[in-house]
């Protein structure tokens, strides 16, 4: 069996059609969807992340105020600064690219988002609401992932039981709950799992959220399962360099039924809905 690839760049082209009519509607209404992008220090893959979430916002008619400040930069510069894009009418999503410089506490910036503003949906009061069933921002990369499994007509995951690799709070846990949501049974494994190969070979949907090359190996999937890699490792030299996921593609192509490649998969898909967030903001604000 070769498992069937799951096209992120078509399901993220199709997203962002759909968000590109809604920003139409949106200006002639005289309303201008605008999106303000902070970028600090100089790290080489956030610098592509911006420039792509800053390329596809001009592309689809939004506007997108970028800042790009230097790794010296104080929290107290930072939290000046989001004061400002909460109180500009233009910017009605902020994003503040991840990680930042280790002066600066990840958390005291996501709060001074404004929640309505927070188009990542990392803000406690819209992780409050994604935890409760009342979302208003999900988080864009869990969101994408939950955008492939409707596009293989699984909306509903009622009975199948779905394995989550990875706790973070900008991936694994807001998968979990989307997944919950979706009335799956599912699991979360972490560092502090063990035995981790017998959870995931009972994944019917297994979402690898981990970080580390290759992670994933076929003996660890579930003959048929859905495979989402969130994965984005950089290679180094020696092994070829290029990208890898967090799957072993290859192997676990010849188990899985449903797999995401890496390029291709996850990663378009998050920048479509990171997209389709902003659109939301500015509808709030009509
Ligand atoms: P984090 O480093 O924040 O989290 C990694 C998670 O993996 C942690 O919960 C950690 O457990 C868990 N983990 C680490 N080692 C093991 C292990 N041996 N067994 C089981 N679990 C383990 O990463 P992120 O969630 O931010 O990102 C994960 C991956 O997704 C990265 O490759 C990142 O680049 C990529 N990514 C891709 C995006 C996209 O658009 N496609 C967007 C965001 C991220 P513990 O909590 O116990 O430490």
């Amino acid at each position: 069996m070769s498992a069937t690839l799951i096209d992120g760049k078509a399901l993220a082209e199709a997203v962002r059609q759909r968000v590109a009519a809604d920003v139409a509607g949106l200006r002639a209404r005289g309303i201008t969807p605008g999106l303000a992008v902070v970028l600090v220090g100089d790290d080489p893959a956030s610098q592509v992340y911006v420039r792509n979430k800053i390329a596809t916002c001009e592309k689809l008619g939004m506007a997108s105020f970028h800042h790009f400040l230097p790794a010296s930069t104080t929290e107290a510069a930072l939290l000046a600064l989001i004061a400002e894009l909460n109180a500009d009418s233009r910017v009605h999503g902020i994003l503040v690219q991840l990680p930042l410089p280790p002066h600066i506490e990840d958390a005291n910036v996501i709060a001074a988002i404004a929640a309505a503003k927070d188009v990542d949906g990392f803000h406690p009061s819209n992780v409050g609401a994604l935890t409760i069933g009342h979302p208003r921002f999900v988080p864009c990369t869990p969101a994408g992932c939950m955008e492939m499994l409707s596009s293989l007509g699984l909306a509903d995951l009622r009975g199948r039981h779905a394995v989550v690799v990875g706790r973070s709070n900008i991936v694994g846990k807001p998968m979990a709950l989307l997944l919950l949501h979706a009335h799956a049974t599912v699991t979360i494994c972490h560092s502090g799992t063990a035995d981790l190969a017998s959870h995931t070979r009972r994944a019917d949907v297994l979402v690898a959220a981990v970080g580390r090359p290759r992670f994933i190996t076929a003996d660890m999937v579930k003959p048929g399962a859905i495979v989402l890699d969130v994965g984005i490792n950089r290679l180094p030299a020696e092994q070829g360099g290029g990208l890898a996921g967090d799957v072993d593609f290859e192997r676990v192509r010849a188990v899985a039924g449903f797999l995401t490649p890496v390029p291709g998969g996850v990663g378009p898909m998050t920048i479509a809905m990171l997209m389709r967030n902003t659109c939301e903001a500015a509808k709030f604000s009509l």
